[in-house]
C-alpha cells in the first residue's frame, strides 16, 4: 500500500511537471499523498515481542578473518577463518542466488514497523576489526552492490601485527561509503560478565569514539562470542542500542530485538554448504 502512494505521488509528481496548466490542481494531490505516506510511517505503533518474534527471520550472516590457514591457526580458530577465494565465492553465490543485502535500519524498521524489505534480503556482518574485512571483505561487497555491517572492537583500531586491524580513515571510509559501523566493546570482554564500570569502558567510550571517526550515531552492537545475559539486556537500550546481535542460539522471547541471530559462514562450507546452512537455520517462523 505505501509504495502504491509512493508511486502515485512519484508519477504525479512527474505529471505535474509537465503539464503545467493543471499544475496547482496536481500539486494539491502531491501533498496530499507524500502526507498520507508520511502519517503512515509515523503513526504505525511499534510492533510487541510476539509480533516481532513471528516476523519471517532475516538471514544475517557473521564473518572474522578472510585469510588463508596457517600451520599455526588452532582447530577451533577455523571456524573464524574463511580463505578470501571461498569468501569470493561465497558473495557470488548469495549473488547469483538474487540475495540483496539490507543494514541494521532496515531490519529494525522491518521488524518493528513492518516495514517491506527487498527481495530474498540478507545482512553480512564482520566482527572484530580485522584488516582483510576492508581489503579483501569490502572490495568483493562491492562487486555485487552489497553493504556490510563492521562490528568494531575499539581497542585493536589501527594495531599492526601478526594480525592487521583497520585504521581509522578505512573505518570512516566504510560508513561514508554506506555500510554500517556498530559496536563490539573496547577489548572483547564477555557481556555476561560486565560489571557497572564495564559500561562506561565497554560500551560508552566505544560509542562515543565511534561516533567521533564516523561523524554518524551507533546504535547497534554484537555480544563477544554472541554471549549475552537477560537480565542486563534492559541496558543496552539506555546506553543508546536499537538493537543487537547474537550468534546462533536462541532469541530472548522479552528481547528479540537485542537478541537478533547470525550463523558464522565457516572456512569448511563450500558456497552450496552455505546456502542450505542460510535457508535452514533462518527459514522458519515462529508462531
Ligand atoms: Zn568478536
Amino acid at each position: 500500500m505505501k509504495s502504491f502512494l509512493l508511486y502515485a505521488a512519484v508519477s504525479t509528481l512527474l505529471l505535474s511537471s509537465c503539464q503545467s496548466s493543471k499544475a496547482s490542481k496536481k500539486k494539491e494531490t502531491v501533498a496530499n499523498a507524500t502526507e498520507k505516506v508520511k502519517t503512515d510511517s509515523i503513526n504505525t505503533k511499534p510492533a510487541d515481542n510476539k509480533t516481532i518474534l513471528a516476523r519471517r527471520e532475516v538471514p544475517v550472516l557473521c564473518y572474522h578473518q578472510i585469510r588463508n590457514n596457517i600451520a599455526s591457526d588452532s582447530k577451533r580458530a577455523h571456524d573464524d577463518i574463511i580463505a578470501p577465494d571461498k569468501f569470493r565465492e561465497h558473495m557470488k553465490m548469495l549473488a547469483d542466488n538474487g540475495y540483496h543485502s539490507i543494514l541494521p535500519d532496515q531490519l529494525y524498521n522491518y521488524l518493528v514497523y513492518g516495514t517491506k524489505l527487498p527481495e530474498k534480503p540478507i545482512m553480512i556482518t564482520f566482527d572484530d576489526t580485522d584488516e582483510d574485512q576492508f581489503t579483501i571483505g569490502n572490495s568483493t561487497l562491492k562487486k555485487y552492490g552489497f553493504k556490510g555491517v563492521y562490528f568494531i572492537m575499539t581497542v585493536s583500531i589501527g594495531r599492526k601485527g601478526r594480525i592487521n586491524y583497520m585504521t581509522k580513515e578505512q573505518i570512516k571510509k566504510l560508513s561514508d561509503e554506506g555500510n554500517t559501523i556498530a559496536s563490539h566493546t573496547y577489548d572483547h570482554k564477555n557481556f555476561a560478565q560486565f560489571t557497572d564500570a564495564d559500561w562506561t569502558t565497554q560500551i560508552d567510550e566505544p560509542t562515543k569514539k565511534l561516533e567521533q571517526i564516523t561523524g554518524k550515531k551507533v546504535e547497534y552492537f554484537a555480544f563477544p562470542y554472541g554471549v549475552y545475559k537477560s537480565s542486563t539486556l534492559h541496558k543496552l537500550k539506555e546506553h543508546g542500542f536499537k538493537a543487537s546481535f547474537i550468534l546462533s542460539t536462541s532469541r530472548d522471547e522479552n528481547y528479540p530485538l537485542y537478541t537478533i541471530r547470525r550463523i558464522i559462514d565457516p572456512g569448511r562450507y563450500t558456497a552450496k554448504n552455505l546456502y542450505y546452512s542460510i535457508n535452514k537455520s533462518f527459514n522458519k517462523t515462529k508462531a
